[in-house]
């Protein structure tokens, strides 16, 4: 029985909280991690919060040690504020679709309008640049030269009329990509140095002109600190829809991507990584969670150790399973594993005559296995353990503590005799199991 006791309280101790004193031992690495990407000090904070919040609801998990389960739950978090999976460009029901770009002098829109321009044709859309940028004297011949290497057509005033109207350059495109059957017309605007007061009113005429499906901030991502007072005042004069991120070539680890998500709520759409057309991808919030935190090693590390603990998991329920030392515990964490197609369902179908349990098993749906669930957690550890054990009088307070019949539970533990006994002879059948398997 004492053997029984200790096995009982190390599940408890493996089952315990994170301490507060491991994370927030993490917490101040992960805070001054997030400081050298440049992510904004508010942002920085409030992140660190809620990662903590989440962190000390977190189980001891039995193949990290807590540094690293802080920091997993950190690279989650980022993913999933990053934007969980990849949204796509909205397009307009009736063609034209209008994508307008928008950001600050140097930030990347004109090369990326090129960019787009050429990853839109190969996705098969006929799009068309159109050069609202009148402010800078070449600005229109190298919307045209990007256009060209992207094999699009530009839009642009005709030479020689002085400085043109960009609210009007945009009209005119937009009539003629009607006309001209481009299904997607992308609009390059100009920008200064600085936020600035003339460059936002001119931005958002030209935005009430063109009624754009989608506006696409375009920030450089070594921009840094400076991101989120960028993104708030684009967000407040013109108003976007989606971020593209630029000159991720660079060194810079990228903290503009989670200020700017964290600050405006719009999702990233697309990075830029280059000089050239080809430098352009749809943007991954798991690669670019990796790159702000700054230690893909370890995130490598935590991913293997997280595996190599689920197959020594999954031996440890197969040598059990062969040796007849089932347990109720066992055979729920088999049901949930069988659910998920986990490593032990998977080794369950390689045992010769296992077939017929798996079956058994797969047959089971989510309502029932949550009432399975609820039984077996309603037992003690000790009748968990060995339910030959639970009589009569048990089943009724294991059936009325988990809201069940008490035919249910018989059920249930039948079906694990059942089961128990199944594993038994086949191991004896087919020699698994070796010598070590005697326990009651
Ligand atoms: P705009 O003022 O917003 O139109 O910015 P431009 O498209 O003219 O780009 C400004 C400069 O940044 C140019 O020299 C571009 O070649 C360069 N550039 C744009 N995108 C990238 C990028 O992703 N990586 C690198 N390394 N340079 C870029
Ligand atoms: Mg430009």
């Amino acid at each position: 029985l004492s053997d029984r006791l200790t096995a009982a309280l190390q599940t408890l101790s493996r089952k315990g909280r994170l301490s507060d004193a491991d994370i927030d031992a993490t917490a101040r690495e992960i805070r001054i991690a997030l400081l050298e990407a440049d992510v904004a000090l508010p942002v920085v904070k409030a992140f660190i919060a809620k990662v903590k919040e989440r962190a000390k609801g977190a189980e001891v998990h039995g193949a990290l040690n807590p540094a690293q389960q802080v920091i997993k739950i950190v690279n989650e978090e980022l993913v999933g504020i990053l934007g969980g999976e990849t949204r796509r460009l909205n397009l307009a029901k009736n063609p034209p679709s209008v994508i307008m770009l928008a950001g600050l002098q140097g930030a990347g829109k004109t090369t990326l309008a090129g960019k787009l321009a050429l990853w839109l044709k190969k996705q098969g859309h006929a799009p068309m640049l159109v050069a609202c940028d009148l402010q800078r004297p070449n600005a229109v011949t190298q919307l045209q030269v990007v256009g060209e290497r992207a094999g699009v057509v530009t839009f642009a005033p005709e030479p020689g009329n002085g400085v043109g109207d960009p609210v009007d350059v945009a009209r005119r495109a937009i009539a003629e990509a009607r006309h001209a059957q481009h299904d997607i017309v992308v609009v390059d605007t100009a920008g200064r140095l600085g936020v600035d007061e003339e460059l936002m009113k001119q931005a958002a005429d030209i935005r009430d002109a063109v009624e754009p499906d989608e506006v696409l901030f375009v920030v450089d991502a070594m921009i840094g600190q400076d991101a989120v007072t960028t993104a708030e005042a684009f967000r407040d004069g013109v108003g976007f829809t989606g971020v593209v991120l630029t000159k991720l070539d660079g060194d810079a680890r990228g903290g503009a991507a989670l200020s700017v998500r964290e600050v405006t709520g719009q999702p990233i759409l697309f990075a830029s990584n280059g000089e050239k057309l080809e430098d352009f991808d749809t943007f991954h919030p798991d690669r670019m969670a990796s790159r702000i935190l700054g230690m893909g090693d370890m995130l490598t590390l935590i991913e293997q150790a997280e595996q190599a603990f689920d197959q020594e998991q999954a031996e440890q329920a197969a040598q059990k399973l062969t040796t007849g030392q089932l347990t109720l515990e066992d055979f729920l964490e088999q049901m949930l594993a069988v659910r998920k197609m986990g490593p032990i369902g998977n080794l369950l179908g390689m045992l010769p005559g296992a077939g017929q349990m798996k079956d058994q098993l797969a047959q089971v749906d989510d309502k029932h296995l949550d009432k399975l669930q609820a039984i077996i957690r309603g037992m003690t550890p000790a009748e968990r353990d060995d339910p030959k054990m639970i009589n009569g009088s048990r089943r009724l307070r294991i059936a009325n503590g988990s809201g069940v019949s008490v035919r249910e539970v018989n059920d249930l533990v039948n079906r694990f005799f059942e089961a128990r006994k199944m594993m038994a002879q086949m191991a004896g059948k087919f020699g698994f199991g070796g010598g070590g398997g005697s326990k009651s």
